[in-house]
This record gives structure tokens, C-alpha cells and sequence, in this order.
């Protein structure tokens, strides 16, 4: 094992004033064993981290950074804007351009209010279906997240749509009554007492699962029926999978989108968005009330412009070519190794590598030898019960690797991630999987 005394000595301070030690709990490592390295710096596609290693990152702060760490165009707009001041409480041009850039990337996105995180933005997307329908009710699928809001904290596995129970503590039964939850890729039955459907278009929270098909044009015409909005949390894929994320890389236009993450550039922003006349229920114009101090904040939209100004056609799509060439040449080095050592599932059934690749994200599932592709929460959780993620994790961040620290994420190769970088990773992985599975 790699020695990180320092980053050890930094999470035991951090563990007496922060509980547990961090701010968001996927960072404490829990899930994967062991201590996390604290970050001291980072450029392109690597970390470097107290102790002065440097690692290739494939966290990118969950895709909020898709131009790689400390880019020069985002870094000069933040301290440009810093230096004519950082919040104001009044409209600035900087709001506009950000939603204009918004609008005309997302088609059918007419207007958007900025926030300052994804929790942000679905709640709120959420009261606005709520107020724009009259109804309560909210459908959402197994294993997909959207932020920490009561309401939404409901959705372990399940079989059929159910009323959703809490997932956790905290959060009263009441929160969560009106909130069914439904399988995964299965176009749940709907009627009127549901105001929307919020949906991960690609699922990317449960690991990577792709939607099926005529699973999201099935979820549209159901909404249509029912009279129900049909949410995307593009909070990953928005700006993502392509300039005009999920709904244009799918050809299905919700209602309502949720934003976070990339148009941030690194910095807190979230956005919801959608159909003017459902917008237009928000305060001042109607009535559902929404709000933020720092909503719109200078340095986050000129960060965010930035980004999205560096971010072209051919950008995503050389980022999507690399990718595609990388995935399946990742699968084929991690199974050729499990089949060698026999790694098997509980049930004694031989384990290979399924690597997913939707745009420029890939995922990691663990599955027995020719099974189908991992298409609901309920797969994504047998594959992270093998334990071979985790053992993965630590074997490739002893050779300088970063990957997740959980096994329902995904990885976030970037911008600043070239051939040379995912050489590398193969190269790694080829030696961290026989590590990994001989300990
Ligand atoms: C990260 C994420 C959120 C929550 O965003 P925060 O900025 O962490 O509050 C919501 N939805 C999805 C799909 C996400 O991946």
C-alpha cells in the first residue's frame, strides 16, 4: 500500500470538527476501504494529492469538471469576474448569457432559473411541476439519484412501483408519501394524480445503465396521457454526453430538465429549465415560490460560460471516439484476468468485467459471464456485492490511478484525458485487476 501520511493525518483532524470528515459522504472511502487522500492540487486530468503523488483522475468532482482541473479559460473568467466583485443581489449580464447558452444548446429548453446546486434544481423543478399541475404525487425509478432533498430520498430497489419509504433518517414518512418509486427501464402505469415523472435519461448514479429502448419515448407518451410533466435530471449528462445531453443524444423532449454539474465549471450551480409557460409558474410572474441569494452568482456563470464556450460539436466528439475505443478494451483486460484467477459470484458463477460506455462516461459492473448488459438498480447492486470494485479501487490507486470511491459511480474522463492517459489506465488495470483478485 501506498503511504499517505499526511492525507491520513489531515482526515483525523478533519474527523474531530467535520462529521466523519468530509462534506459528502462517498468521499470517507466507506465503501471502498481505507482513508481518502486529501487534494492539494490539480491540472488537466490529474490530482496531486498531500502527500505529493500525483494521480489520474477519473472523479473530476462527480463531472462537474469535464475541461480537465485548473483549465486557463475557466481559471482567467473566475478571477476576472472575482475582481469586479463576487455577489451582488441584483441582475447581472453574466445570468443571461449563461441561460441563453443554456437555451440554445438544450432544444425545447425555452427558459431556465439558475441555482447554486443539483439538489436545488430538482427540488425546485419538482415544486414547479407541482404548482403548474394542482397535483402531488411524483413517480421516480430505483437506483436514480436527484440530490438530497426530502422528497426524493426515496428509491432503494424494488419490485414494482411502490410508495416510496425513506432512505433516510430524518426524513419523515409524510416527505416521502407522495413519492412512488418504479423499476428502472420499465415504463411504469401512471394516471392523474401525478404531476411528473423525474427520470435519470441516462442512468448514471447506479453505475452506467442506458436507458432501453422505448423506454424514455414510452415514459413521454405516458406523461402525455396522464397529463403528467416529464422531468430529465441531466444534472451528469447535460453538456455531457454531447452539447445537447441526454434529450438530444435520445431524440425525447421532457418537459423539464435539471442542470448541474458541467454548466458550473467547477463552481456551485445548478439550473432547472423546460417549457416557458410551465417556468412561468415561478415567482414573480406566478405562484410557486423559489429563491437563492447567491443563485446566479457572478463567478459561477462567467465559469460556466466558459466552459460551455470551449465545449464544440468536435470537441464532444472526440471525447466520445476515445472513450468508445477505451471501453471495450478495459472490459477485455479486467474479464481476461477474472477468468484466469476464476473469480465467481456467491452463487459460484464464473464473474467478467461489463464496461458500459454511453458518450464520454464509463461505468464498471461485475456480472457472471454472458449475462445481459446491468439494466436496473437491482443489477447494479449484485454487481457492487461481488466486491470486485472495491478491490479494484485500491489496486489502482496504489499505482496512481483515481477511480471513484464507490461502485455505483461512474468515471468522468475529461477533456485533458488523452490517448496516452487511457494507455495508461489499460496498462494499470491490466496489473491492478491480477492484484486486485489474488488478494
Ligand atoms: C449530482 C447529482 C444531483 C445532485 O447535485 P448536487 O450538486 O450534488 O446537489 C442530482 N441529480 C443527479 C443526476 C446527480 O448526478
Amino acid at each position: 500500500m501506498v503511504d499517505r501520511a499526511v492525507s491520513a493525518a489531515w482526515f483525523e483532524r478533519a474527523r474531530r470538527v467535520i462529521p466523519g470528515g468530509v462534506n459528502s459522504p462517498v468521499r470517507s472511502f466507506r465503501s471502498v476501504g481505507g482513508h481518502p487522500y486529501f487534494v492539494s492540487r490539480g491540472e488537466g486530468a490529474y490530482v496531486w494529492d498531500a502527500d505529493g503523488h500525483r494521480l489520474l483522475d477519473f472523479v473530476q468532482s462527480y463531472g462537474a469538471s469535464i475541461l480537465g482541473h485548473a483549465h486557463p479559460a475557466v481559471v482567467r473568467a473566475v478571477s476576472d469576474a472575482a475582481a469586479r466583485g463576487t455577489t451582488f443581489g441584483a441582475p447581472t449580464e453574466g445570468e443571461v448569457l449563461l441561460a441563453e447558452a443554456i437555451c440554445a444548446r438544450v432544444e425545447g429548453c425555452e427558459q431556465v432559473r439558475l441555482v447554486s446546486s443539483g439538489t436545488e434544481a430538482a427540488m425546485s423543478a419538482i415544486r414547479v411541476a407541482r404548482g403548474f399541475t394542482g397535483r402531488s404525487r411524483v413517480l421516480k425509478f430505483a437506483g436514480c439519484y436527484h440530490g438530497h432533498s426530502d422528497g426524493l430520498l426515496a428509491g432503494g430497489g424494488s419490485g414494482v412501483a411502490t410508495l416510496g419509504l425513506p432512505d433516510s433518517a430524518g426524513v419523515p414518512a409524510a416527505a416521502v408519501a407522495e413519492t412512488l418509486v418504479a423499476p428502472y427501464n420499465q415504463v411504469p402505469e401512471i394516471d392523474d394524480r401525478v404531476a411528473c415523472v423525474i427520470v435519470e435519461a441516462v442512468a448514471a448514479n447506479m453505475g452506467l445503465v442506458a436507458p432501453e429502448s422505448g423506454f424514455l419515448q414510452g415514459l413521454r407518451d405516458a406523461c402525455d396521457a396522464a397529463g403528467a410533466l416529464l422531468v430529465f435530471d441531466e444534472v451528469i449528462t447535460g453538456f455531457r454526453l454531447g452539447e445537447g445531453g441526454a434529450s438530444g443524444w435520445a431524440g425525447v423532449r421532457p418537459d423539464l430538465w435539471c442542470f448541474g454539474k458541467v454548466i458550473g465549471g467547477g463552481l456551485p450551480v445548478g439550473a432547472f429549465g423546460g417549457r416557458s409557460d410551465v417556468l412561468e409558474s415561478l415567482a414573480p410572474v406566478g405562484p410557486v415560490y423559489q429563491a437563492g441569494t447567491l443563485s446566479g452568482n457572478p463567478l459561477a456563470t462567467a465559469a460556466g460560460l466558459a466552459v460551455l464556450e470551449s465545449m464544440g460539436p468536435l470537441s464532444y466528439r472526440t471525447l466520445c471516439e476515445r472513450v468508445a475505443r477505451f471501453g471495450p478494451a478495459l472490459a477485455a483486460v479486467l474479464t481476461q484476468a477474472l477468468v484466469k484467477a476464476g473469480i465467481e459470484d456467491d452463487s459460484g458463477r464464473q464473474l467478467e468485467a461489463q464496461v458500459p460506455v454511453m458518450g464520454p462516461l464509463f461505468g464498471l459492473f461485475f456480472a457472471p459471464v454472458g449475462s445481459a448488459p446491468v439494466h436496473d438498480y437491482d443489477g447494479a447492486v449484485a454487481s457492487a456485492s461481488t466486491g470486485v470494485y472495491a478491490r479494484l479501487f485500491r489496486s489502482m490507486l496504489d499505482r496512481g490511478v483515481a477511480l471513484a470511491p464507490g461502485p455505483y459511480e461512474v468515471a468522468f474522463p475529461s477533456m485533458a484525458h488523452g490517448d496516452a492517459e487511457l494507455d495508461r489506465t489499460l496498462d494499470v488495470a491490466s496489473e491492478a485487476i491480477v492484484d486486485a483478485v489474488a488478494r
